[in-house]
C-alpha cells in the first residue's frame, strides 16, 4: 500500500509517499481499500505541530476517505468484504490507500454518492449536522446564517439546513463561492467581505435577526454575529483562528447563547444518531457533498496549501 508519512511537523512538504505493507484486520477492525481521501484544516493545524492533539512521529495524516471494504476481523457484522463505505477515522491515517479502523469508524456508502464525495461525509457533514441539530437545536421555521458557506462544512450546513425546513442565508468569499451557496439551496446568499454584510443580513430577516449562526472564523466574526441574531438566539463556534473581543451585553441583550463545539468531543451516542441522520440524507439525495477539486496523493503538500486559501468550494479530496 502507498501512504502519506509526516515524521517531523512542519510546512506542507514534510509529507511524503512512502511504501508500506498492506495491513491486516484484527478481531472487531477491518480494512477498507481507500478510494479517495478527504482533505480538512484541520489535517494542516495537526501536520504544523501547532494544534493541541499531536500524534507521535512518524504518522498519517487524515480522518476521511471512501472507498470498499477489502477485509474484516471476526465481530464485524455491520459491513462486508466488498461493500462500498466512507470512514470516519480510522486507526492508521486516511491519507494513504489503505487503513485500519474499528467497527464503529466504518459506515455504508450509498451508491448515489462517489467515492470522492465519499471522503467529504464524516468531518464536514458531521460537524455541520451538530452544530446545527445537536448543539444550536436548530428547527423548520427558523432562520440559520450559515457565516462561510462555500467550504466543506458550509456546503454540508446549507445542505442540511435547507432539507429541515430553516431559511438559510449563507455567505462566501468570491463570486464562484457565492454562485455555489445558491446552488446548494441557500435562499439568500451574501458575501462576507462586503463591508456592510451585516446591514444586508438584518434587512433579510426584516430587522428580527437569525436564529441560528454557525459560525466558521469567529476570531473575525464573532462580536458582529452577536448583534445579528434575533431573540434566544444561538451562535455556534465551529471555526476560529485567534482571539476577539466582544460585548457579551449584546448576548444578554438577546437571551442568546454562545455554543462552542469540537466534533471529536462528541459522545458516542451523538455521533451514531449523527451518522444514521447522514445516511438518510445521503440516500434519499438531499444531500451531496460538494468536490471541487481532485488531486493525486502525492499532492497532499499542494492541497494543504489551497485548503486554507480564500476562494473554497466545497472539499478538496486525494486519489491513491
Ligand atoms: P474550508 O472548506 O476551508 O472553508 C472555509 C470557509 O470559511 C469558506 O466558506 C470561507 O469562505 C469561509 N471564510 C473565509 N473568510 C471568512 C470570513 N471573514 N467570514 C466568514 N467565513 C469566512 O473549511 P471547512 O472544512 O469548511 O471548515 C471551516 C472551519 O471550521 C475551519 O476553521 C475548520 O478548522 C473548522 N472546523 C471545525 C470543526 C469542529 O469540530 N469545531 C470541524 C470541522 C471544521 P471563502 O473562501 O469563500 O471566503
Amino acid at each position: 500500500m502507498q501512504a502519506i508519512r509526516v515524521r517531523e511537523f512542519g510546512e506542507p512538504d514534510v509529507m511524503k509517499v512512502e511504501e508500506a505493507p498492506d495491513l491486516q484486520a484484527g478481531d472487531n477492525q477491518i480494512v477498507v481499500q481507500i478510494q479517495a481521501n478527504g482533505v480538512n484544516p484541520v489535517d494542516t493545524y495537526i501536520r504544523s505541530g501547532t494544534y493541541a492533539v499531536k500524534p507521535d512521529l512518524p504518522y498519517t495524516p487524515g480522518s476521511d476517505a471512501a472507498g470498499t471494504v477489502s477485509s474484516i476481523g471476526s465481530g464485524i457484522h455491520h459491513v462486508q468484504v466488498g461493500d462500498r463505505v466512507y470512514i470516519a477515522g480510522s486507526l492508521t491515517g486516511s491519507y494513504a490507500s489503505q487503513a485500519l479502523c474499528t467497527a464503529t469508524q466504518v459506515h455504508p456508502l450509498p451508491d448515489n454518492i462517489s467515492f470522492a464525495q465519499g471522503a467529504g461525509v464524516y468531518v464536514p457533514f458531521a460537524t455541520a449536522y451538530r452544530g446545527l441539530f445537536q448543539r444550536a437545536k436548530g428547527v423548520a421555521g427558523e432562520t440559520v446564517l450559515v457565516h462561510g458557506a462555500s467550504g466543506g462544512v458550509g456546503t454540508a450546513a446549507v445542505q442540511l439546513a435547507r432539507a429541515a425546513g430553516l431559511t438559510v442565508i449563507g455567505t462566501a468569499g468570491s463570486e464562484r463561492g457565492k454562485t455555489l451557496v445558491a446552488e446548494q439551496g441557500a435562499h439568500h446568499v451574501v458575501s462576507h467581505h462586503d463591508a456592510d454584510s451585516a446591514q444586508q443580513i438584518m434587512d433579510i430577516t426584516n430587522g428580527k435577526g437569525v436564529n441560528v449562526i454557525l459560525e466558521m472564523l469567529a476570531d473575525v466574526n464573532l462580536d458582529k454575529d452577536l448583534r445579528m441574531l434575533a431573540h434566544g438566539g444561538r451562535v455556534v463556534v465551529i471555526g476560529n483562528r485567534g482571539t476577539i473581543e466582544i460585548n457579551p451585553r449584546d448576548a444578554m441583550a438577546r437571551d442568546a447563547a454562545i455554543l462552542g463545539m469540537v466534533l471529536l468531543l462528541a459522545p458516542p451516542e451523538d455521533i451514531a444518531g449523527i451518522h444514521a441522520g447522514l445516511r438518510a440524507g445521503l440516500e434519499n439525495g438531499s444531500l451531496n457533498p460538494v468536490v471541487g477539486q481532485e488531486l493525486p496523493l502525492a499532492d497532499a503538500p499542494r492541497a494543504h496549501v489551497a485548503v486554507m486559501e480564500p476562494g473554497a468550494y466545497g472539499k478538496i479530496v486525494l486519489i491513491p
